[in-house]
């Protein structure tokens, strides 16, 4: 963007001193150290209106929402946030939406230690698009990687499932109203939690990990196709949001197997560490639930409480295969 006014807003909204050892907003590059020992996990994730997010959505959630997506790349493969930076496209200059995205995006920078050390900033003629890259760092060889599953181990899921789903179906309107559902999943949808503490302690604990962001099938899918390997999940084990309690079952089986948005992990681990898994989930305040196990073949089979194997439907988003606009 070269209109005057550029250097402002990024002066106004974006740059913050940089932290101790790095060089900020402000140069050609920013400049970071990395820990001996440790290596550079990157990730990039875009956030565009209309197709994530809703032209009238609260600036402050969606700066929140956006960074918390990145981190929640970097808590799947076990890393430790050192930076982000921001690409941003506007249509216009709006002071009251700069200054709401801004400070959501801040608080979760620093909650998270991820300052904001850069970026680019240009004139939309659409809608605003977002992209976001985290850089965080791992110690080598212990990152979570998809393709170092193995037959045998456990598979576990954190935290709980299925509502922001369910607050995106109620807010399109594809479900009749419910106010006291979509209170309770909103800030599930609204406010992702990226699961940074967690990733970090599995780092050299768990094989392989990935974030609930398009369903869990689709997602443990990577890894059973990276790991080459088959999955049983068991149903009854999935740990559901409470707000799912008396839907309908139907509806209820595809929030939890197929729902997007989670931002919940799912991880292998060898049976070994199941008491330490447990351990580290009660310190952390983060529940863990064993919800399977890894065979030897291809995809997943999903069962019930009597072992019957569960018709899928849907295995989750994809944004090349669904009817255009089927997801916000
Ligand atoms: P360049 O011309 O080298 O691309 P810019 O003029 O685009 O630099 O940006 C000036 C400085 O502001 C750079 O340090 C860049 O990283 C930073 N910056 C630009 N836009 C943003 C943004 N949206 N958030 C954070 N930093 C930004
Ligand atoms: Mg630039």
């Amino acid at each position: 963007m070269q209109a005057d006014g550029e250097f402002d807003l990024i002066s106004r909204y974006f740059k913050k001193p940089a932290p101790a050892r790095m060089l900020g907003v402000g140069d050609d590059c920013a400049l970071m150290p990395l820990s001996p020992g440790y290596e550079l996990a990157i990730s990039t994730d875009m956030l565009v209106e209309g197709r994530h997010f809703l032209p009238d959505a609260d600036p402050e959630s969606l700066g929140h929402k956006a960074l918390a997506v990145n981190l929640s790349d970097l808590a799947a493969m076990g890393a430790r946030p050192l930076a982000c930076t921001l690409a941003l496209s506007l249509p216009a200059v709006d002071h009251a939406w700069l200054a709401g995205f801004s400070s959501g995006f801040h608080a979760l920078a620093r909650e998270s230690g991820c300052p904001l050390v850069g970026g680019d900033t240009t004139r939309s003629d659409t809608g605003v698009v977002l992209s976001i890259t985290v850089l965080g760092e791992v110690r080598r060889s212990h990152a979570l990687r998809r393709d170092a599953a193995r037959v045998g181990d456990d598979v576990w899921v954190s935290g709980t499932l299925g509502a922001a789903d369910l607050a995106l179906r109620l807010t399109l309107g594809r479900l009749p109203p419910d106010p006291e559902r979509l209170r309770a999943t909103l800030p599930a949808l609204d406010r992702p939690v990226p699961r940074l503490g967690l990733g970090r302690y599995l780092a050299g604990v768990a094989n392989a990990a990935v974030d609930v962001s398009d369903g869990l099938l689709q997602d443990f899918s990577h890894i059973l196709q990276a790991s080459r390997c088959g999955a049983d999940l068991w149903l009854d084990a999935l740990p559901a949001h409470p707000a799912l309690a008396g839907l309908d079952e139907a509806l209820r089986r595809e929030a939890l197997l197929s729902g997007g948005d989670a931002y919940e992990l799912c991880f292998t681990a060898q049976p070994q560490w199941r008491e330490q898994i447990q351990v580290l989930g009660s310190q952390l305040e983060v529940p863990v639930t064993r919800v399977g196990t890894l065979v030897r073949g291809t995809g997943v089979r999903v069962l019930d409480g009597a072992g019957g194997i569960v018709p899928v439907v849907r295995q989750g988003f994809d944004h090349f295969s669904a009817p255009h606009g089927a997801r916000a």
